[in-house]
């Protein structure tokens, strides 16, 4: 028996859940035997806690500690050779229980990111190394030198997963080539945006995987030193990764001398203090130096001058969750996967006004329409407005442009942004104006104030905002509004700035009737 005990299982008292499973267990004395295990995300977070009955693969949602008796009771059915393996309608949890193997939220998934999610225990990394984890590593290590690990991931057509999509085979040679010497690799987990928990999620349910993937790209680019930089608001999140280094280092899989070879890499944890900017890669970098996080101009780029001045490579959670796969099977086969110019997969948390809430992992190509109707199962009341996609540097995409495939160019077509993965859907009842509002109030509060454009820009387009919303503007602010975002896109120093006008654009492209509706009210 598997129990969701991360993130929003964990939330809705699922230590109590997996804690009655386990005194059931003991007190039926059963055989064959049974056992519980803690483990990561199983991605419909809504319904938590969730409870998988294996090998017959059974997910019951909302389970509580009074339904232990039964749900053991129905496991060790399961386990008998002449009962179906699958739960008849006649349970008595069937009511709201999810066949995960038929249920569109799953079916339509392609987890290579989330591969080990709800499968392994991520405190333990004998459960990782039974899938096998590591074995990238081993196989980078022994059978490829830099230069093979470099082909192998720009062959892949991998791109950065943070936001702007830039090729990772790309960053990893620019880095490879810069002189020996000191040289460093960090990974980016200061997730901020609202309504976005990927990295979250895959750092506490999967945390091996992470540092696997940050050790064969120090091996590829010549670093001896990496950091994982992680918001300070993950506890669970830091926890399993202070954990997962542990055991690593007692393995000899970090450290000095990894399997006894002359790679050395050491990895070391610096927490956020929650601050959204210092999601940008130059005031990620300053922070750990242990300066404020404020972004400076590039370039140059950290690529060739750093942290401390030094050639660093960075790259978010769930690219370098991504790299241990590609090793071990091959540029080719992720090369299959997804549209041309958008390989692989990409993790999404599906959040906002919808019937299945949580995390899921699709082939990139697959149809805004299929993740919101299918997978998400539809709005909880009507029908879709509007999916914002990338947080507050993204952009409402419009539920008549729902068949458009997921990929880094065609969301940029609709004015928004892949960004690292927050998606968020909206009900016929949302006020667009309003959404753009909030996300503009994010920016302005975020805004690290080192720029005029975003410092004095944002708060002039908050302002113009809310005199919209209380339907005080004239026309010829709805002018005003345009002109300033353009001004603030354009000027501002760091990529918060820079996109921070996406939502009033991408909302006046396609909702600006709302935005002349407000204007009339005015009266
Ligand atoms: Fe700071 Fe905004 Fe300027 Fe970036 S754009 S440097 S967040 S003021």
């Amino acid at each position: 028996i598997r129990c969701c005990t991360v993130g929003g299982c964990l939330s809705a008292n699922a230590l109590a859940v997996k804690e009655q499973i386990e005194v059931e267990i003991a007190t039926q004395d059963l055989n064959p035997p049974m056992h519980v295990r803690g483990v990561g995300c199983m991605g419909l977070c809504s319904r938590g806690p969730l409870v998988r009955l294996d090998p017959a693969g059974i997910l019951y949602d909302q389970v509580t500690p009074e339904d232990a008796p039964e749900l053991v009771h129905a496991c060790h059915k399961t386990l008998q050779p002449h009962l179906p393996k699958a739960l008849s309608n006649s349970s008595p949890l069937q009511p709201s229980s999810y066949q995960p193997r038929h249920h569109p939220f799953f079916t339509l998934q392609h987890p290579i990111v989330l591969e080990n999610s709800g499968h392994i225990d991520p405190k333990e990394i004998k459960d990782y190394m039974a899938q096998k984890g590591y074995l990238a590593l081993t196989q980078a290590l022994y059978d490829m030198t830099p230069s093979d690990v470099i082909d192998q991931i720009t062959q892949s057509g991998l791109r950065g997963r943070g936001g702007g999509g830039y090729p990772t085979g790309l960053k990893w040679s620019t880095v490879a080539k810069m002189p020996p010497g000191q040289k460093y690799v960090i990974c980016n987990g200061d997730e901020g945006d609202p309504g976005a928990f990927m990295d979250r999620s895959v750092l506490e349910s999967d945390p091996h995987r992470v540092l696997e993937g940050m050790a064969i790209a120090a091996y590829a680019v010549g670093a001896n030193q990496g950091y994982i930089y992680i918001r300070g608001e993950y506890p669970l999140a830091i926890n399993h990764l202070e954990t997962a280094l542990r055991q690593a280092r007692k393995q000899g899989l970090l450290g000095s001398q990894i399997f006894e070879s002359p790679f050395d890499f050491r990895i070391d944890i610096r927490i956020g203090a929650g601050a959204f900017v210092c999601g940008e890669e130059t005031a990620l970098m300053a922070s750990i130096e242990g300066k404020r996080g404020l972004p400076h101009p590039r370039p140059p780029y950290p690529a060739e001058s750093g942290l401390w001045g030094c050639p660093t490579l960075i790259n978010n959670v769930e690219t370098f969750a991504n790299i241990a796969p590609i090793i071990r099977n091959g540029a080719e086969w992720f090369v299959g996967i997804g549209t041309d110019k958008s390989k692989g997969t990409k993790v999404f948390s599906l959040a906002g006004k919808i019937q299945n809430t949580g995390l899921i992992e699709v082939p990139m190509g697959t149809s805004l329409r299929q993740i919101v109707e299918q997978m998400g199962g539809g709005v909880l009341d009507g029908s879709a407005k509007a999916v914002q996609t990338g947080g507050p540097s993204g952009g409402c995409i419009p539920a008549h442009a729902f068949d458009t495939p997921v990929d880094y160019e065609s969301l940029t077509r609709l004015g928004s942004i892949m960004g690292s993965g927050g998606m968020i859907v909206m009900d016929q009842a949302t006020n667009m104006v309003d959404v753009a509002r909030f996300f503009m109030e994010f920016c302005m509060e975020e805004s690290c104030g080192k720029c005029v454009p975003c410092r004095a820009g944002t708060v002039q387009l908050y302002q113009l905002l809310t005199k919209i919303c209380d339907g005080k503007a004239r026309k010829e602010d709805l002018e005003s509004l345009n002109q300033l975002c353009e001004m603030v896109k354009d000027t501002s120093l760091c990529g918060l700035g820079k996109s921070a006008p996406n939502p009033i654009l991408s909302t006046l492209r396609f909702f600006k009737d709302e935005y002349l509706t407000l204007m009339h009210n005015e009266g």
